[in-house]
C-alpha cells in the first residue's frame, strides 16, 4: 500500500514486516489496541472468513474514531467467481457466506455503530486463478479452469461481460464494497468491468482510455496501472478516489 498514512497490518498470521509496515499477530474478535484511536479501518477480501464475525465487527467499532470511515469488501457468495474459488481451493477458509449487501450493511451497521455511506460492486477477473497467484503446487483441479493461463483469463473477461448484457446474468461479478462512517469525499458507485488479470485491480474506463489504452490489430488492450499487465479494455466506469492522508489506519 503506498500512503503516508501511517498503517498497521492485522493478521493472526502476519509476515515479517517489511518496507516499514507494521504488523501485529491478533485475533479479529480481540483487537489489541484501546477505544477509539483509528481514523480508518480496511477489512479487505477478510469478513468471509472470520470465525466470530459479529465479535470482529464489534472490535472495528470499538477501536475507530468518532469520525472515523470503515472500507469492507467481500465475495457474493452466489456468483460463479466464489463457487469456482471454493470449488479449487476445497473451500479457501470461506466461513461466512454473504448474498445480499444491504443484509451484510444492516449487519455492520448494528455491530459497530458506523452509518452506511455507500456500496458498490465489484467485477471478477478470476485472477486467483492467475499462475502468478496460485499456490505452489498448483491444485490439479486448475488444469480444468485454463490452467491459470492470462489467455483463459483474458477470454473469461471478454466473454463474462458480454453473457451478462446479453443474457442479464451475474458471470461478471465478484462481490461488494461497502463504506461507512465519515467518508472525506463520497466514492464513485459506477461498476469497474476493467479488473486486472494479474493484480485484480479495478481501473475506470476514462483513465486507461486516456493513458494506457493499447491497440493491437483489432483488439482494444490495456497495460495494467498497477502491475502493468495486458488486459482486454471495456469502454465502461469511472473514477473513485478515497484520500485518506496522516491518519492512522488499521488493514484486518
Ligand atoms: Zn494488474
Amino acid at each position: 500500500m503506498s500512503t503516508p498514512a501511517k498503517v498497521i497490518r492485522l493478521d493472526r498470521d502476519p509476515r515479517a514486516g517489511a518496507n516499514g509496515e507494521i504488523y501485529v499477530r491478533s485475533d479479529a474478535s480481540h483487537l489489541p489496541f484501546a477505544d477509539r484511536v483509528f481514523s480508518a479501518v480496511i477489512s479487505n477480501h477478510s469478513l468471509e472468513h472470520f470465525d466470530d464475525l459479529d465479535g470482529s465487527l464489534r472490535e472495528i467499532g470499538r477501536v475507530i474514531k468518532p469520525d472515523g470511515a470503515l472500507f469492507v469488501s467481500v465475495p457474493d457468495s452466489s456468483t460463479l467467481t466464489d463457487h469456482l474459488y471454493r470449488w479449487l481451493s476445497r473451500g479457501g477458509g470461506h466461513v461466512n457466506a454473504f448474498t445480499s449487501s444491504k443484509a451484510l450493511a444492516d449487519k455492520i451497521e448494528a455491530e459497530t455503530g458506523l452509518r452506511h455511506a455507500a456500496s458498490r460492486t465489484l467485477c471478477s477477473s478470476l485472477c486467483f486463478l492467475n499462475r502468478y497467484n496460485s499456490p505452489k503446487p498448483r491444485p490439479h483441479r486448475l488444469l480444468l479452469l485454463g490452467g491459470g493461463f492470462e489467455l483463459s483469463l483474458l477470454l473469461y473477461v471478454l466473454l463474462s461481460r458480454r453473457i451478462d448484457a446479453l443474457l442479464h446474468l451475474r458471470t461478471s461479478i465478484y462481490g461488494w464494497a461497502l463504506y461507512f462512517g465519515k467518508i472525506p469525499e463520497m466514492p464513485d458507485t459506477e461498476v469497474y468491468s476493467n479488473v486486472c488479470v494479474r493484480c485484480g485491480s479495478g481501473s475506470p474506463a476514462s483513465v486507461l482510455r486516456a493513458t494506457f489504452l493499447r491497440r493491437i490489430l483489432w483488439l482494444r488492450l490495456y497495460q495494467c496501472p498497477s502491475c502493468g499487465a495486458l488486459n482486454p479494455f471495456l469502454d465502461r466506469g469511472s473514477a473513485v478516489t478515497l484520500p485518506y492522508t496522516n491518519k492512522p489506519m488499521v488493514t484486518i
